[in-house]
């Protein structure tokens, strides 16, 4: 028996798994203090309970009462709908299990009585077969979502056990995993699901219950791609990543959602074969991805035609698709790559992620929600208080009630601090016992992390702390370190206490000039946030497309905004082109060009990126041409 040890998190692989570093039970680390502390406390007193209303107002409850029988009425919303259900019930769980809370376990509690009502007496779990056609069951793994769903279902599952303690929702998974297993997995002409998810969700099944048919069908399910089982219809393969067996995949492409729920699920895979052809597979996509095919904000996905990954360097600003799930899956995977390999290039792009393309995707009072996150917007963009296909939302809800997961690992030789935040850590170290540590830091918005040992053993164990790549002239205790993790290695005393110095002063980014549609453009971050520029921002008659950034000025900070509830504001130099001369003229021959345009010099103010379309309308932008 390999059972994973009784670690309450979102992912935990067995003792025997190939992973360099461990989760810590979320139960032992505590955001106190902080952005990621108020984005959590925001979910939990808001956005939590906005889901709850949308779910009963979209009718994705009311399709579950109707599959159980106790409701009579035609079924509203798309095929998918019930994983809205499951990834906010899985939110709850998360977020009871960080601070119980009665309104949110009579939530829980009701809904998944409702979800077990729902259930045939075989172990069947759809809303849509159940009440719109019963002939569609294992007729449509391609486009019917049936997979995915149930995938949703098991995390959800696997989260309450975890979590509260509470198997009731994992008994109704563990029956639907294994019909899927007696009838999908045993029948290869069924072939696999159109939209991966479920393969990470298995992989944790087995993980939480010891029972090896669970991981043998999310392989069983991973081999079977590739061998064009999707071909025909709206969509080449690629769109279902079906284009390439997932052992010999040289290139990420496709769905870009379907992309990296797969790869999350595949390392997984790994993690518990230890099928090393998976690992470099894995590994080769994510160097494409990282390296060519990831915006700025750490969004995934440049096409809205089949919210696909581009090709290589193609990442328009303003067509940006980078889906919020799609940060959310990136995020998934970064970190069970980050386990694996315990390298800091993981974790950060996990960061980049995080403080940008996935907190954009909530407004800053948690109820109102982007599907897509674009760089740039000519006219401004409003988030909506939920969508059509609702898949984003709940499952902001989930990473925002989970976050805490993310911030730290163990090790044999100690404890590695990943993401900075005002919070106690606490962790069983072997070689060392139980150890706490307290953090205090204003992270992001300052660099400075104070690291304070609160209690260990009496043996000498390693301190690791993540320098991100972003980070120039870091200092730990005053003596310079490079990007990666410093290991400090000692025999800690209580009271013990480390300094980690990052410059967040504002910088300017230059892209990669493969890029053509930011070609000469620069952008500014602070620290791990992106900023961007907003029209309401600019001076009066200024038009956004019309502004440059000065390269040689240094961006500074600029105080608080009061209007964002204090986040710090960063300034640049910059000129606002006079073109009203070319408002009548698309082309010009070359020779012609007015050679003395006007341009006046301003100051430009940015925002972080992730609170932009908090305060109106308007048009944005993350990268700005560089004057002259
Ligand atoms: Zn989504």
């Amino acid at each position: 028996m390999t059972c994973s040890p009784v670690i309450n998190s979102c992912v935990v692989p067995t003792a025997s798994a190939r992973v360099r570093l461990r989760p810590i039970d979320s139960r032992d680390i505590v955001i106190r203090d902080g952005l990621l502390a108020d984005r959590q406390r925001v979910n939990r007193e808001v956005t939590l309970l906005h889901g709850a209303e949308e779910l009963e107002r979209a009718g994705t409850l009311d399709n579950l009462r109707i599959a159980a029988g106790s409701m009579s009425a035609e079924r509203r919303g798309m095929v998918f709908s019930d994983s809205d259900v499951y990834k906010w019930l899985e939110a709850l769980a998360w977020e009871i299990g960080r601070e119980p809370s009665p309104e949110l376990e009579a939530h829980a509690r009701e809904v998944i009585d409702l979800v077990a009502a729902a259930q045939r007496p075989d172990g069947y779990l759809n809303s849509w077969c159940q009440v719109v056609d019963p002939a569609w069951r294992w007729t449509d793994l391609k486009e019917g979502h049936e997979l995915y769903c149930a995938g949703h279902l098991i995390q959800a599952g696997v989260a309450f056990a975890r979590a509260v303690g509470d198997e009731s929702l994992l008994t109704v998974a563990c029956r639907f995993a294994g019909l899927i297993d007696e009838v999908i997995g045993d029948d290869a002409r069924l072939g696999t699901d159109g939209h991966p998810e479920i393969e990470l969700a298995l992989v944790e099944l087995y993980r939480l219950t010891g029972e090896t048919r669970y991981l043998a069908l999310a392989d069983t399910l991973t081999g079977r791609r590739g061998s064009g089982l999707f071909a025909g219809g709206c969509f080449d393969l690629s769109y279902y990543q079906d284009a390439e067996r997932v052992r010999d995949a040289h290139s990420i492409s496709g769905h870009a959602v379907r992309a990296l729920y797969l790869a999350a699920g595949v390392t997984d895979l790994y993690a518990e074969t230890g099928d090393e052809a998976l690992l470099a597979s894995m590994l080769r996509q994510w160097d494409e991805l990282a390296s060519t095919k990831t915006y700025l904000t750490g969004g995934i996905g440049s096409r809205h035609d089949g919210e696909a990954i581009g090709d290589p360097y193609e990442l328009p600003p303003d067509r940006a698709y980078c889906e919020t799930c799609a940060a959310i899956a990136s995020i998934m995977w970064n970190w069970r790559l980050l386990l694996v390999t315990g390298e800091s290039r993981f974790a950060d792009l996990l960061e980049r992620t995080l403080y940008n393309g996935f907190l954009s995707g909530l407004s800053l009072d948690g109820g109102s929600f982007f599907y897509t996150n674009p760089l740039q917007s000519r006219n401004g963009k409003r988030r909506h208080s939920w969508h059509p296909v609702a898949c984003c939302p709940p499952n902001i809800m989930r990473l925002l009630a989970s976050l805490h997961h993310y911030l730290a690992t163990t090790s044999d030789r100690g404890v590695q601090l990943h993401q900075y935040a005002t919070s106690t850590i606490r962790a069983v170290v072997p070689v060392a016992g139980t150890v706490e540590l307290a953090v205090e830091t204003g992270y992001p918005w300052s660099g400075s992390v104070a690291v304070e040992v609160v209690a260990c053993g009496d043996t000498e164990w390693t301190l690791s702390l993540r320098v991100p790549g972003w980070a120039r002239g870091a200092l730990v205790d005053g003596r310079p370190v490079a990007p990666g993790y410093t290991e400090l290695t000692r025999r800690w005393r209580p009271g013990d206490r480390v300094d980690l110095e990052l410059d967040v002063s504002p910088r300017l980014t230059a892209p990669n000039p493969r890029i053509d549609a930011v070609r000469g453009c620069l952008a500014l971050e602070r620290g791990p946030v992106v900023y961007c520029f907003e029209a309401g921002d600019l001076p009066a008659g200024a038009h956004l497309a019309d502004v440059a950034v000065e390269i040689d000025a240094a961006p500074a900070d600029s105080g608080p905004l009061p209007a964002l509830g204090g986040l710090p504001g960063v300034s640049v130099a910059g000129v606002v082109h006079d073109l009203d001369g070319w408002r009548q003229i698309e082309y010009v021959d070359v020779r012609e060009l007015p050679r003395n345009g006007t341009a006046a010099s301003v100051r430009l103010l940015a925002v972080p990126y992730f609170a932009w379309a908090n305060r109106g309308d308007g048009g944005m932008r993350v990268w700005l041409p560089r004057s002259g």
